[in-house]
């Protein structure tokens, strides 16, 4: 049976998704194994402009030729995989349209001249479909590792449903909002292992929100606190600013900044 022809893709991101699936080091080799890789830049010179059978994405969209290389991907691939929080989210890059007046150095990206004409940043999967998004900044290496194995096989693979809490209380962590710490734990989807509030440091929300977000409970719960809605508001922007201000629309907590 013929290898399935893979590529690897960066627009415009920090190539920390890219790494994330060659720091899985020794499961590379059996990837490079498993597959025909025609396009992958970190570990070969050679570029593709043929068919493939999964082409693997990472970066948000910031400019013309961003957009035209996904939409060229999209032609030419049978499956496209949304890599890490700037392909499924936005991320750093989307910042600027909610948060631009508060951060100096965000409003020398739209002197930029391929980015000038450009709308704001936005993930790749506002301009495309896609089969798959594996979101994290960067993506989990253990997850991206069982993702590659999975679609191999010929099996769906299914993202971790669960908010960050569940594996949170798993590794048996305190938790970070009796310290009054904003965690978006309960918001957010896990897989991550909840490697941040394992590591004392709260959740930003870099895999997105999960299905049946409560936001009136949380306002609620830091309003108790006595934290500022608009410190939490803005910590929510961080990396799925665009997927959580399209939530939050038509509520009262849509013009808070
Ligand atoms: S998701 Fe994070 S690691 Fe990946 S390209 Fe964006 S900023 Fe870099
Ligand atoms: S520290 Fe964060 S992720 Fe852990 S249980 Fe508390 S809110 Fe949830
Ligand atoms: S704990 Fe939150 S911010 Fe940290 S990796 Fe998991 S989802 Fe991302």
């Amino acid at each position: 049976m013929a290898k399935p022809k893979v590529g690897f893709y960066d627009i415009t991101g920090c190539q920390g998704c890219l790494l994330s699936v060659i720091f899985n080091e020794d499961e590379i080799l059996d990837i490079i194994n498993a597959v025909d890789i025609k396009e992958f830049r970190f570990i070969m010179g050679e570029k593709y402009d043929g068919p493939l059978d999964i082409a693997f994405i990472e970066g948000a969209v910031v400019s013309k030729e961003d957009l035209e290389m996904v939409k060229r991907l999209r032609e030419r691939s049978k499956v496209v995989v949304a890599l890490g929080t700037c392909a499924c989210h936005g991320n750093i890059p989307s910042l600027r349209s909610f948060n631009e007046k508060n951060i100096e150095y965000l409003k020398y990206d739209k002197k930029n001249e391929k980015q000038k004409d450009f709308g704001e940043p936005s993930p790749i999967i506002k301009h495309i479909n896609v089969e798959y998004c594996v979101s994290g900044c960067p993506p989990d290496r253990e997850e991206v590792k069982r993702f590659i194995k999975e679609i191999l096989l010929g099996k769906t693979f299914y993202n971790y449903q669960d908010p960050v809490c569940r594996e949170c209380k798993l590794n048996e962590n305190g938790c970070l909002l009796d310290h009054d710490k904003i965690c978006l734990g309960p918001l957010i989807k896990g897989g991550c292992r909840a490697v941040c509030p394992t590591s004392g440091l709260e959740c930003y929300g870099c895999r997105g929100l999960i299905d049946d977000a409560s936001f009136e409970d949380y306002f609620k719960l830091m309003k108790e606190k006595g934290i500022d809605p608009v410190m939490v508001k803005k910590h929510m922007e961080t990396f799925a600013g665009i997927e959580i201000n399209e939530k939050l629309k038509g509520t009262k907590w849509e013009k808070l900044h």
